[in-house]
């Protein structure tokens, strides 16, 4: 019995009970094969619904759809203002059932649902009204040649796009990937994660409901080594963009290597937050605590090393543990729920496995460390003290509510080692000095900073990685670049 306090809608439990299926050429369809895979409830491990399992020849059959639908419309034949009133309208309707959306997200993912209804959903909903406005201004240029040549540049769209996602914002980052390539006029094959299949499959109920044409988008949960990579090996998909771990990251650049396929990368981190000497602590404490036990760590920009100034060490690191130990860890559909489950057994053993070695270490357990409740892939929050940079919990992205924290003494000491790591994805300083916030931000390798904030996000602001956090940038109007070829055309005017 799922445990449910808030009352599930009765377009949800419809859902749950009934075929899930893959979305392709604008109609929902069994896999070939007829294999379907559990999605679980994270927080009573028990199976939520049967979801068909796409596997290579389903991916062919999508990318085949998404080929029509690019090359011989009606999609191409649309204007852009006519994509825009369909983007539009997806909005719309996700807005219109955000609550169902909400209630698939938090029990397919473990976050709390009050948490998917305030946060996720609005944040999708915003993030294709965004793109949905970038539709009609996607401009090429005029170009200074001679007199007897006039050169303009067309931005065309890149084609057919696999966009293959994580499971820790399942819709939001659906929305991240599908709100630019559409905008662009690509057509796209989107495999959502194998934990989280849920939300994106309601949604495109509403995609059909919107008015895309059929074949423009396709959905094909299934798993990373079978379907993930029929996406990324496929000849006829024009374009990877992907977020997940670094690990698949780098598999997949070498095999998109393959076919010379254009790439997108979002990866991990194990991003800084650094509360300099002058903080405001009342804001800097619960900004680093949010900071990375927000979505219960699970986030790539979590600020999972927090850097705190020598005289403020002791301080923070008691504060950071009474918050930590104050969790309300619970189901997502129990209002009084703080913190959920993480996602999977894997990333229950994962994380447990990384607290034990931290402790192995000899990194001291300021609040928790420990698995929480007998059923559930629940842990407790974390705070390490007594952190030396070169331990393991300090160097990798551990990727669940572990923090450790860190003393330093100067500026340009926490600057070189905030940056001391193989990652870059973001940063956080906390400083009432406008000159040294500034100074702080620019040294800084990575590709998001935050001053006196955290984990800010908005679909205009530009998001992406410094070295091995990956490649290319999403949001704003940086993701266009990613889902438009630059053609250059001349004309003899002579
Ligand atoms: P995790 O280990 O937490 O599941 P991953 O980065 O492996 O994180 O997964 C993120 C997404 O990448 C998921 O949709 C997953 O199915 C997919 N994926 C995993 N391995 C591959 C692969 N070899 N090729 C393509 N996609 C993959």
């Amino acid at each position: 019995m799922l445990t449910t306090h808030y009352e599930l809608k009765p377009n949800v439990k419809e859902f749950l009970a009934g075929k899930i299926e893959l979305f392709i050429n604008g109609k929902f369809v069994p896999s070939v094969s007829g294999k379907t895979f559990e999605t679980l409830n994270p927080a009573t491990e028990e199976v939520l619904a049967l979801v068909s399992e796409a596997q290579e020849e389903d991916i062919d059959l999508a990318v085949k759809a998404a080929r029509k639908a690019f090359e011989s419309g009606p999609w191409p034949d649309l204007s852009a203002a006519e994509r825009a009133r369909i983007i539009y309208k997806f909005a719309d309707l996700i807005e219109q059932h955000k609550e169902e959306l909400a209630q698939l997200e938090a029990l397919d993912n473990g976050k709390p649902y009050a948490v998917a209804l305030a946060d996720d959903i609005p944040a999708t909903v915003e993030q294709f009204r965004y793109y949905a406005g970038w539709a009609t201004k996607i401009l090429g240029q005029t170009v200074p040649i001679s007199k007897d040549y006039l050169n303009f540049t067309r931005h065309e769209p890149v084609g057919v796009v696999g966009q293959i996602i994580p499971w820790n914002y399942p819709l939001t980052m659906a929305s991240w990937k599908m709100g630019a390539a559409l905008a662009a006029g690509c057509t796209i094959v989107l495999k959502p994660a194998e934990q989280t299949p849920l939300s994106i499959l309601y949604a495109a109920k509403l995609i059909q409901e919107a008015g895309f044409p059929e074949g423009v988008v396709n959905i094909v949960p299934g798993f990373g080594q079978t379907a993930g990579a029929a996406i990324v090996n496929h000849p006829d998909v024009d374009k990877v963009a992907f977020t997940g771990s670094t690990a698949t990251g780098k598999y997949i650049m070498r095999q998109a290597a393959e076919t010379i396929k254009n790439i997108t990368l979002e990866l991990g981190g194990k991003s800084p937050n650094i509360i300099l000497e002058d903080a405001d602590l009342t804001e800097a404490i619960p900004g680093a605590f949010n900071g990375i036990m927000y979505n219960h760590g699970q986030n790539c920009s979590a600020g999972s090393r927090v850097f705190v100034h020598r005289k403020h060490y002791d301080q923070v690191v008691d504060e950071l543990a009474k918050m930590a130990a104050q969790v309300k860890l619970g189901p997502c559909m129990d209002p009084e729920t703080e913190m959920g489950p993480l996602v999977s057994q894997k990333q229950l053993e994962r994380v447990l496995m990384y607290i034990e070695k931290g402790v192995a270490e000899g990194a001291r357990v300021a609040a928790g460390g420990k698995k929480a409740f007998d059923q559930g892939y629940f842990v407790q929050p974390t705070v390490f003290a007594d952190v030396m940079d070169d331990m393991v919990v300090a160097k990798e992205e551990i990727f669940g509510p572990v923090v450790v924290v860190l003393p330093f003494d100067t500026v340009e000491e926490v600057i070189e080692r905030a940056n001391n790591t193989q990652y870059g994805l973001a940063a956080g300083v906390w400083t009432k000095d406008i000159k040294t916030a500034h100074k702080v931000a620019n040294k800084l390798k990575a590709g998001t900073v935050w001053i006196n904030d955290y984990n800010l996000e908005d679909p205009a602001a530009a998001f992406g990685g410094y070295k091995q956090s990956g490649i290319g940038r999403e949001m704003g109007t940086y993701a266009l670049d990613n889902y438009t070829e630059v053609k250059s055309v001349w004309v003899n005017i002579k």
